[in-house]
Order: structure tokens, then C-alpha cells, then sequence
């Protein structure tokens, strides 16, 4: 595996590749990795030539008092699972080289960015877009590959590439999860043993839908304070949202109809988790 960090470099990396007619499938993370990436390389390396993953904290992304500046990092780590996984190429760039002096540009994907993390985290997905756009257009790549944990995130991506026809195949991966249930995240590193137990109400509560439309329940609203009365009576969970939308547009939903998607964020102590479910409906 080679570890490059400036965009030249790269750029000569991959067109070597492209013009002995490799597949380039690329996975962009943010570092401090967990199965959840790993399962995405590896799906990445099962479908392309040469894998390439990048590792960028990306300070656009971030709102002001969010974890941009503890957020965890172990590149030596990551760089050996990397390797063990069948990576090519690790792309590392100082934010100097995203975004140089004079950097000006701002990539906005409207609707499917609207609600969920996008209300509640203003300007984040701008900073998602305006970053992978980059990246797309640095790697260049056939195919690449975004976690549903990030549900929305993934949905946003794909508008984007279609809106601005980026020649590279969008491709979500399927939530990984710990034993228990709960999605890893590189974020649950900041729970503590008591927070950890609170942290499984998210995934928990999908059950308590379940059981609720098993018993007929249609209504959202229903639901919704069935699922606020679960996850309130957890010591450390405090609810950012609950929203039951349409798996596409992510629009809400006020009657169950059909399938329906449900995605959350609560926060737990400092880390602020989010999960999300796809609910198959026979009608
Ligand atoms: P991040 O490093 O958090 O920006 O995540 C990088 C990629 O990994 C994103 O496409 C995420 O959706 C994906 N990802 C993160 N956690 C998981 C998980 N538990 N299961 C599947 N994909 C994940």
C-alpha cells in the first residue's frame, strides 16, 4: 500500500492505473477506523482493480462547538488495517491541500439535505458535497462506496453525482453493527461503560416500532412518542431527532403506507449518535 498525501501524486498515481485499463473504486473516511469502513474497502476491492481510501477530517463538515478538534485519530492504526484489507493507495492530505489560501467554492444539494441532520446540523452537508465533490474529481474513480449508517449522507451523495454528472457509480454499503446491536461509529469511543448502555436505545428502539405496527399502529405520531418514551427512560440519551421519512426523498411520512425509513440522532453524554432503519411494509 503507498500513502500519498499531495494531489499531484495521486493524480499520477491513478492515471498509470487507469491507462492499463484498472477499475479505480474508491472509500473517502474521516479516520479512526472500525469494521463499518473495512466492510466498505472490502466490498471496494471486490468489485474494482485498485482500491483507493482516503482518511481527511473534514473541517467544512463540522459545525462550531462539534468535535472537530478531539475528534479520534490513529492513522498508524488505521494504516495497518488498511493494508491487512487490501487497500492500494491511502490518500492523506493536510487540509492545506483541500482547501488552499483563497478556497471559495461551496457545493449545495437542496431537499434531500433539508431535514434529519441536515436541520439540526446546519451547513454540514455543504461541507460533505463541497469535499467529495473534490475528491471525486481528484480520484477519479469507477465506483464509490458510502456506509448506510450515514443513510442520508449516501442519498445526498447520489443527487449530487446525478445533478452534476460525476462519472463515478455511487454505492452504499449496509450498516455494520457490534454484537449488541449498536452501530459502530468512530464516535462511540467517547461513551463511557454507563453511556455505552444508554447508546443501545437507538438500536433498540427500531423494536419498539416493530412491535407497534405488528399491533397495527399506523399513525406516526404514535410511534414517534412510543420511540421518545423508550429512549427518555435511558439516564444519559438525549433526543436530537426521530423523523420517519420516505427511503428516497426523505420526505415525512405522517401515515405508515408503505416502507418507510426511521433515522435518529441522540446524543449520549458528548457523542452524538445517529442510526436509522428501513421498515419493510406488506400493505
Ligand atoms: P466516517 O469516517 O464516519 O466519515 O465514515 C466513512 C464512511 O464509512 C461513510 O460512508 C460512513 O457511512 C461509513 N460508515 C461509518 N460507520 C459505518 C457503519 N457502522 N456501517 C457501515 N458504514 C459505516
Amino acid at each position: 500500500m503507498k500513502t500519498v498525501s499531495k494531489i499531484e501524486d495521486i493524480r499520477k498515481e491513478l492515471n498509470k492505473a487507469r491507462m492499463d485499463g484498472l477499475r479505480i473504486g474508491f472509500v473517502p473516511t474521516m479516520g479512526f477506523l472500525h469494521e463499518g469502513h473495512l466492510s466498505l474497502v472490502r466490498k471496494c476491492r471486490d468489485e474494482n482493480d485498485i482500491v483507493v481510501v482516503s482518511i481527511f477530517v473534514n473541517p467544512a463538515q463540522f459545525g462550531a462547538g462539534e468535535d472537530l478538534d478531539s475528534y479520534p485519530s490513529d492513522i498508524k492504526r488505521d494504516t495497518a488495517l488498511l493494508e491487512a484489507a487490501g487497500t492500494n493507495i491511502l490518500f492523506l492530505p493536510e487540509r492545506e491541500e483541500i482547501y488552499p489560501e483563497g478556497f471559495s467554492t461551496n457545493i449545495s444539494v437542496a431537499g434531500v439535505s433539508d431535514g434529519l441532520c441536515g436541520r439540526s446540523r446546519p451547513g454540514h452537508f455543504d461541507g460533505v458535497c463541497t469535499v467529495v465533490t473534490k475528491l471525486l474529481n481528484i480520484v477519479q474513480p469507477e465506483r464509490a462506496y458510502f456506509g448506510e449508517k450515514d443513510y442520508q449522507q449516501l442519498q445526498v451523495i447520489k443527487r449530487l453525482a446525478r445533478d452534476l454528472n460525476i462519472p463515478s457509480e455511487i454505492i452504499g454499503g449496509s450498516i455494520i453493527r457490534e454484537d449488541d446491536g449498536l452501530a459502530m461509529s468512530s464516535r462511540n469511543v467517547y461513551l463511557t461503560p454507563e453511556q455505552r448502555e444508554s447508546a443501545l436505545s437507538l438500536n433498540r428502539s427500531f423494536k419498539v416500532v416493530q412491535d407497534a405496527l405488528k399491533e397495527g399502529v399506523e399513525d406516526v405520531s404514535e410511534l414517534r412518542a412510543d420511540v421518545e418514551e423508550f429512549i427518555n427512560s435511558h439516564e444519559y440519551a438525549r433526543i436530537d431527532y426521530i423523523e420517519f421519512v420516505d427511503p428516497e426523498f426523505l420526505r415525512p411520512v405522517r401515515k405508515i403506507e408503505g416502507d418507510f425509513l426511521m433515522a435518529l440522532a441522540v446524543y449520549v453524554g458528548k457523542a452524538r449518535l445517529i442510526d436509522n432503519n428501513y421498515f419493510e411494509v406488506q400493505k
